[in-house]
């Protein structure tokens, strides 16, 4: 290792793919310091994954005390505490962080509570402490920014950051978007009793997902309550007291005490030097890398959202791994991102992995399709609509399963499991070998005999 300069390895964002890259290049000899603005652990662990997935679990109960009574239960008075939550969720939040922090000082990685930019290829500008460091290496792992369209009012509109930090909790509430935050946040808000609209500007929500899971979701949410609207759009915000009302673009208005935009997020690049340093982004103006992450100039490397290739916190630790693995272990690793599981904490549970119907066609032509949709056992007690939603998309010549899409209670659970045998190559009769779990509901995955014909055949 070189000793030219204050560091090996200087990383600028103390989220998942930077934690990791500091943690494994330290461990590998490295002198690491990295820097971080807010608080370290990032998006997932102060306002993402985490605190989100406390709150759909705080916004499911309302469901199971219902529930509960078709089960002989009698459930008293209930109430909820929106501070209690924020209260509690902060507290773990902030346990979280402690331990992220003492990871760090573990892994003798040095830590700056500081934004940092880039000021040439191995110097970097610690705004907090108004001074330059040098590094060999320097990671870019900023992660992205909540975006939002620019329309009257905008400035009205809050987005997940906010969220997390309401000071109370309105009666009445709009989400925009069809992506993951907007689904899952319309879910949280709706369970907790808010009545919640959810505009989405396109026909389908979850643009991209298999459209059996599109459609299956969609017939579920109103089922809830929520009121979905697709082909639908805010126009202008005012402001009307504490309330917000807003325009849509068919010239209805809805009152609101707050107005959230899940609208996609956007690589944290403003600000970061990279154009004096001379550092090129693609077209969707995330960092360019290439497969080991490297940008074009060649001590600098960028994993996790500010790359934007898959935005998830299990993507960012393993390209943060990889870098480490690559540059500072001599063992180069290039992350697969053709095959990723993943789940969406909507209500009902959403899991996928592999190809939806739409690309398994496109890359593979000829599909045996097998789809069950039903009504889960608990539901038949508790008189409850709600179906769960299972699909195997598999390709014809080699049996291989290319894609499971599911909808139901635990469906990130059981994507995950299904995962390692998807990843494996499994097809649809090592599958079937499998002997069941009775009675569950996963055990259809393993039991799906009829292949789906349209109905025209
Ligand atoms: P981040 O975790 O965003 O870390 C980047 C860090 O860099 C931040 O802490 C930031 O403050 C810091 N930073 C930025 N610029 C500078 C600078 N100039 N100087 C110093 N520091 C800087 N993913 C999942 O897999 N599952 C989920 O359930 C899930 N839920 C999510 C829910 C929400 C509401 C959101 C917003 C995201 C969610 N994600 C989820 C996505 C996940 O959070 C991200 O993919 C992941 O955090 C990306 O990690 P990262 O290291 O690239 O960036
Ligand atoms: P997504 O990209 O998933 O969704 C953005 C949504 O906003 C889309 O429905 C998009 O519509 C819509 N949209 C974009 N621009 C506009 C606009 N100008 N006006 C109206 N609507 C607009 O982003 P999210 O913000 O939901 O999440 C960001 C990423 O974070 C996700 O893609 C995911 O990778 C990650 N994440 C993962 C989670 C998990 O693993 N469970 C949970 C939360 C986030 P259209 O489809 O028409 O483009």
């Amino acid at each position: 290792m070189t000793h030219a300069y204050d560091y090996d390895l200087f990383v600028i964002g103390a989220g998942s793919g930077g934690v990791r890259a500091s943690r494994i290049a330290s461990s590998h000899g490295a002198k690491v310091a990295v820097a971080e603005e807010y608080r370290v652990g990032g998006t997932c662990v102060i306002r993402g994954c985490v605190p989100k997935k406390l709150f759909v679990y705080a916004s499911s109960f309302a469901e199971e005390f219902e529930d509960a009574e078709g089960f002989g239960w009698t459930v008293g008075e209930r109430s909820f505490s929106w501070e209690k939550l924020i209260a509690n969720k902060d507290k773990e939040i902030d346990r979280l962080n402690g331990i992220y922090i003492r990871n760090l000082q573990n892994s003798k990685v040095e830590i700056f509570q500081s934004r940092a930019y880039l000021k040439d290829a191995h110097t970097v500008h610690l705004v907090a402490e108004g001074r330059d460091v040098t590094a060999d290496k320097i990671l870019i792992a900023t992660g992205g920014t909540p975006f939002k369209p620019v329309i009257p009012g905008i400035e009205f509109a809050i987005t997940s950051n906010e969220a997390f930090h309401l000071k109370t909790l309105p009666k009445r509430g709009i989400v925009v978007g069809g992506g993951y935050i907007a689904v899952e946040f319309a879910g949280i808000f709706n369970g907790l009793g808010v009545e919640t609209s959810l505009l989405y500007r396109g026909e389908k929500i979850l643009r991209g997902f298999d459209e059996d899971l599109r459609d299956a979701l969609t017939d579920e949410l109103p089922k809830k309550g929520l009121d979905l609207r697709v082909k639908s759009d805010i126009v202008s915000i005012v402001r009307k007291g504490a309330n917000l009302v807003a325009t849509l673009t068919d010239g209805s208005v809805i009152e609101a005490g707050f107005i959230m935009y899940a609208t996609g997020r956007a690589p944290n690049v403003v600000g970061l030097g990279l154009d004096a340093v001379g550092v090129k982004l693609n077209a969707k103006g995330a960092v360019a890398v290439d497969p080991y992450s490297q940008t074009n100039v060649p001590n600098i490397y960028a994993v996790g959202d500010v790359t934007d290739r898959a935005a998830l916190t299990p993507i960012a630790i393993r390209e943060g791994q990889a870098f480490a693995e690559t540059v500072f272990n001599n063992n180069p690793i290039a992350v697969d991102h053709s095959i990723i599981a993943t789940a969406v904490f909507s209500q009902p549970e959403l899991g996928t992995i592999g190809l939806s119907e739409a690309d398994a066609r496109a890359k593979y032509g000829e599909l045996d399709i097998y789809k069950t949709s039903f009504r889960a056992m608990k539901h038949t007690m508790t008189g409850r609509q709600e179906k769960t939603f299972m699909k195997l998309v598999v390709d014809t010549a080699s049996q291989r399963v290319l894609g499971v899409h599911l909808m139901g209670p635990s469906s990130g659970e059981i994507i995950q499991a299904i995962a390692i045998a998807v990843t494996m190559g499994a097809t649809k009769k090592q599958f079937d070998q499998a002997v069941a779990v009775h009675p569950t509901a996963a055990e259809e995955l393993v039991t799906l005999k009829e292949k789906w014909r349209p109905a025209a055949e």
